[in-house]
């Protein structure tokens, strides 16, 4: 891993490496792009193995941060931070207020936020050492938990693919298959049980899919079986990189739309589905919810407002579908573009402010 190089290669601002041996804390923030505004992504805790798996990782992830924010048509660009640990031994009050006090140190160039291993808790934390944090309880003005807005979020992204490949927006009757049934998956189940949807769903953990099963009526899938279940819409809500050219051979259903990062494995998956005509609503796009939510939380927290914003998701999901067409493209290259072009024309504006 040569991770200037790898800054180079993808336009990456700034790499921080952060380290306070008092409270055990080794961890890694990432700015991606700040053309369109200050970088907002969320702290991950994961035991990375090495080093260079926590670097990779934080700099893919805070670039799919700036095309979020840029085709969501936020004053945001894109970072995120990594702490190497274990989420469920080496958490401290300590470590995260020291995480704080890296974060505080960038002057707002980063704003952090929870991601995979991170709790409200963990946030309140870093938010005593720096103003830079978003993603508080709603009693403290905060937006509170970002997963039922993400999960509004791809119901608004399913709703345009089906008016695109169904021929009606209506969710009435059709089979969504959910992979995954955590906090955005469980919720997005029942909006769509509310839609009047069928709903057949896989989850690792029993617990979660006994509830689904007594709560919403879901009919629970094999997980290893879930790629070649016959429906409308598959919905990726667990993990990213399922998309690939073992599973994409094997789907049914003519749309893909949920809410896991990185869905692809790799670029030419998209054009494996588009091959296929299956339908994809780009990852970012669908799963921007979560982040158009906390950007409220930057000025002050207008539940009415997000909302708004939140129901944009689909007029969004339908432009990138428009382009794809226009320019005979796949789904996800045309959302790339869309993202590209706004925050290139954004650069070079800057020069008259400066
Ligand atoms: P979560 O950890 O609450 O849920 C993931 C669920 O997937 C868990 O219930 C887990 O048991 C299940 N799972 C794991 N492996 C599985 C497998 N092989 N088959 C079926 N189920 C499996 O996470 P979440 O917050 O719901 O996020 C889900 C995805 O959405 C992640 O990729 C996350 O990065 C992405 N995302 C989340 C948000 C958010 O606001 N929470 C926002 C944008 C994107």
């Amino acid at each position: 891993m040569k991770p200037l190089e790898y800054m180079a290669r993808y336009n990456h601002e700034q790499l921080v490496y952060c380290s306070d041996k008092g409270v055990g804390l080794r961890a890694i923030i990432a700015i991606h792009d700040t053309t369109l505004g200050p970088s907002l992504g969320g702290i991950r805790m994961r035991p990375y193995v090495t080093e260079d798996e926590a670097v990779l990782d934080v700099l893919r992830l805070s670039r799919a941060m700036t095309y979020k924010a840029a085709v969501a048509g936020l004053p945001l660009g894109g970072g995120k931070a990594v702490i190497i640990g274990n989420p469920a031994t080496d958490k401290t009050e300590a470590l995260f207020r020291s995480m704080g006090k890296f974060v505080q140190s960038l002057n707002g160039r980063y704003i952090a936020t929870e991601d995979v291993g991170i709790t409200v808790q963990d946030i309140e934390w870093v938010s005593q050492e720096t103003e830079h944090a978003v993603g508080l309880p709603v009693s403290q003005g905060g937006s509170g938990d970002s997963s039922p807005p993400t999960s509004f979020g791809v119901l608004q992204a399913m709703k345009a693919c089906a008016a695109e490949k169904l021929g009606s927006d209506s969710l009435k009757g059709r089979i969504i298959v959910i992979q995954g049934l955590g906090k955005v998956g469980y919720h997005l189940a029942e909006l769509l049980h509310e839609e009047g949807a069928r709903i057949m769903a896989t989850d690792i953990n029993p617990q979660v899919v006994e509830r689904a099963i007594k709560e919403i009526n879901i009919t629970p899938l094999n997980t290893e079986g879930i790629y070649d279940v016959v429906g409308d819409i598959f919905s990726p809500c667990a993990f990213g990189g399922v998309l690939n050219n073992k599973t994409i051979p094997r789907l049914k259903c003519p749309i893909v739309c949920g809410c896991a990062n990185n869905q692809l494995l790799e670029e030419a998956d998209a054009l494996r589905l588009e091959r296929r005509g299956i339908l994809y609503a780009p990852d970012f796009v669908a799963n921007a919810g979560g982040i158009i939510n906390l950007s409220f939380e930057l000025t002050s927290y207008d539940p009415e407002a997000a909302r708004e914003k939140l129901l944009a998701i689909r007029s969004t999901t339908e432009k990138v579908f428009q382009r794809a067409h226009k320019e005979k493209i796949t789904t996800a290259r045309a959302a790339d573009r869309i993202a590209e072009e706004r925050i290139e024309a954004v650069r070079k504006m800057r020069p008259i402010y400066l």
